[in-house]
């Protein structure tokens, strides 16, 4: 279990459920709610910080809030020490 506490703050009320972050995501982080048309966040601590959903979602309902004090980052930065 990775130690973290990376966020995604997810603001419903601005989606309009485009659905491009849900296609943005290749870590299958965000999962999709094809009842409520609206993306579902799991295993945030798996999120990659590409940055990809905040960026293509026109509407400013994503904001993602890494945990630069995680273990997983420290590991990502470690080859370059
Ligand atoms: S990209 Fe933004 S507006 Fe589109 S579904 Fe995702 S959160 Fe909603
Ligand atoms: S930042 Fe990248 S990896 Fe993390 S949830 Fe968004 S698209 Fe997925």
């Amino acid at each position: 279990m990775i130690n973290t506490n990376h966020k995604i703050e997810y603001d419903v009320s601005k989606c309009v459920g485009c659905k491009l972050c849900y296609k943005a995501c290749f870590v299958d982080v965000i999962r999709w709610d094809e009842e409520k048309k609206q993306p579902i966040f799991k295993y945030v601590e798996d999120c990659e910080h590409c940055f990809f959903c905040a960026a293509v979602c026109k509407k400013d309902a994503i904001t993602v809030v890494p945990d630069y004090s995680s273990e997983h980052l420290l590991q990502a930065f470690e080859p370059y020490k």
